[in-house]
């Protein structure tokens, strides 16, 4: 576990610190994919857990206890998260034994004479029954013990578990601050680091894994594959988009859809302001309803891209749902 959050939510961890006495039993904190929820939950919890705090409130990074929280071994911290399984998938869900399973940990006291925590994060991958399972326990946690939920998307979460939670917006760090600590973590130009984050919409933590040499010569090939589309056929489009994951492309392909929409309206491109002109010239051959169109069937094609049952059809489905756009309706019938 990381100790520190990232600079823009750090002011936020203080405060929230000098009033850690009145730390609700349930906090949830809510905010934008990738800006860093994850470590400000993690920064607040080895904080709250830390038996000599510094001053200010933070970990002090040295006492037993950060040191276990250190190796996620802290005996009154539990996480859950979603698990990755032997092949390096990661479950969609957190299952319900996962919260079962924090029985034994909510039936003893601490181990340490000071707070227990239990640390959900993405609260929201919690189905209807999981989230049930965990109601009891939040409507009456015992003394001493404290749950942080960690949500992209709150409204996922059942409102059964909302209402019991007190809330937290976790703010988005500016374009030019998210981009000047790009710059650092990854040693990129202003240029290239304001172009990752565009392309991750905004989220500095995205841009940072788009940014890495493997990741980011695969992306500028996946977007190239996409953009030459019209223009190319579906076959090698595809043949293109082979090596890599649908996770990886059909995103891209859904912004890349976006600033299509976005030009064709006259506005300007959000994900890849780089690729202006190209997006114009595209944009002009096709018309906002079938962008709407393209847009609804791509989205519809995300919701089995975890677990395609035939990753080339897939592609091919999905290229089609593209194309539509530009009116090529060749569609490939669906084996299922
Ligand atoms: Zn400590």
């Amino acid at each position: 576990m990381k100790f520190q959050t990232l600079p823009w939510h750090h002011s936020t961890l203080l405060e929230q610190l000098r009033d850690a006495q009145r730390l609700p039993h349930a906090l949830l904190l809510r905010g934008a994919s990738g800006i860093g929820k994850t470590r400000y939950a993690q920064a607040l919890a080895a904080s709250l857990l830390c038996e000599t705090p510094l001053d200010n409130g933070l970990a002090c990074g040295r006492c037993l206890s950060c040191g276990w929280v250190a190796a996620d071994t802290h005996p009154d911290l539990r996480q859950l998260t979603r698990l990755v399984d032997d092949d390096g998938k990661q479950a969609n869900e957190i299952k319900i034994d996962q919260v079962r399973a924090l029985a034994e940990f909510l039936g003893v006291g601490s181990h340490r004479g000071g707070r227990r925590l239990v640390l959900i994060d993405p609260a929201d991958a919690m189905n209807h029954v999981t989230a049930n399972a965990l109601l009891k326990t939040l409507e009456e946690p015992g003394n001493g013990l404290f749950f942080i939920l960690v949500a992209n998307r709150p409204d996922a979460l059942a409102a059964t578990i909302r209402s019991r939670c007190q809330s937290r917006l976790l703010e988005s760090p500016s374009p030019g601050i998210a981009a000047d600590w790009i710059k650092v973590e990854t040693s990129c130009a202003t240029g290239e680091a304001q172009a990752w984050l565009a392309m991750a919409g905004g989220s500095p933590l995205q841009a940072i894994r788009f940014a890495e040499p493997a990741q980011a010569s695969a992306h500028r090939t996946m977007l190239e594959a996409i953009a030459r589309l019209p223009d190319t056929s579906s076959v090698a489009t595809a043949d293109a988009l082979q090596p890599f994951e649908g996770r990886q492309w059909l995103p891209l392909m859904q912004r890349w859809l976006l600033d299509l929409a976005r030009c064709r309206m006259g506005g300007s491109p959000r994900y890849f302001p780089a690729q202006t002109a190209r997006l114009i010239e595209l944009s002009a051959r096709t018309d906002p309803q079938r962008l709407a169109d393209a847009g609804r069937d791509l989205a519809a094609q995300y919701r089995s891209v975890g677990h395609p049952l035939n990753p080339r059809l897939f592609c091919e489905e999905s290229l089609a749902a593209y194309l539509g756009a530009f009116g090529r309706v060749e569609r490939p019938r669906s084996v299922v």
